[in-house]
């Protein structure tokens, strides 16, 4: 005869002992992956319970995906530290859970002084049967018209606001991170009439620095929203 399911109670927080760290709901975890050989994975704790006795405790997992393990796979824009906030659910073992991290907004992502290893973003939610994404438009900016990976460095145009690419401008990095003034192609001979005088001499003092994004460095992301391109994902 089977036994009746024994009722779970819901807990408020969990010590992960092995770990010494207190978990609840709403806090992004590195879970054990059944591969140790690929990366940990990423959820967001939705719900905590143990049995009657207060053992055997289990989490309901919200999935992060990593951009390599979507249908569509990693394209150029997705950075390193990208996740996608699934809408995949499972029921582990909170002893599976090996640390806790930190997955940021995009917005307070690239304004993150450093990135540590427990340091995540997510832009996108993901739907893990059809692979759409929400938002399925996001801005793009640069000649070659793409979304912003935030691992890469880009100079805005004083003219445009748009934001550029170093190579697709023909520029190395460090050759970017120097620049005073930066107007792109299109605006260049406009830009170049109303800065005559700073184009003339050489006083850095009085020049003010070309905006330069590399939020892995210094953060600065800016959302343009003047901007109005928009990528399909
Ligand atoms: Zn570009
Ligand atoms: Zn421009």
């Amino acid at each position: 005869m089977a036994k009746a399911r024994a009722p779970r109670r819901p807990l408020e927080s969990y010590t992960v002992k092995h770990i010494n760290k207190t978990i609840k709901a709403g806090d992004c975890v590195l879970m054990r992956p059944a591969d140790q050989s690929n990366p940990q994975y990423v959820a967001r704790i939705e719900r905590i319970d143990a049995d009657a006795r207060g053992g055997n405790v289990k989490v309901l997992a919200r999935w992060y995906y990593r951009p390599e393990e979507s249908i569509g796979g990693r394209r150029q824009f997705h950075g390193s530290k990208e996740l996608f906030l699934s809408d995949h659910y499972d029921v582990q073992s909170a002893d599976t859970i090996e640390g806790k991290c930190t997955v940021h907004s995009f917005k307070s992502y690239t304004k993150l002084e450093a990135v540590g290893n427990d340091d995540f973003f997510c832009r996108f939610e993901y739907n893990s049967r059809t692979g759409a994404f929400n938002p399925d438009r996001v801005a793009v900016y640069c000649k070659c018209e793409m979304p912003y990976n935030p691992d890469d460095l880009m100079v805005q145009c004083e003219g445009c606001s748009d934001w550029f690419h170093p190579a697709c401008i023909e520029m190395t990095a460090e050759e970017a991170k120097r620049l005073d003034h930066f107007f792109c192609e299109s605006c260049s001979s406009e830009g170049q009439n109303k800065l005559q005088n700073s184009h003339s001499t050489t006083k850095p003092s009085d020049t003010k620095p070309a905006s330069v994004i590399n939020s892995i460095v210094s953060g600065g992301y800016k959302t343009t929203p003047e901007v109005k391109r928009v990528h399909k994902t």
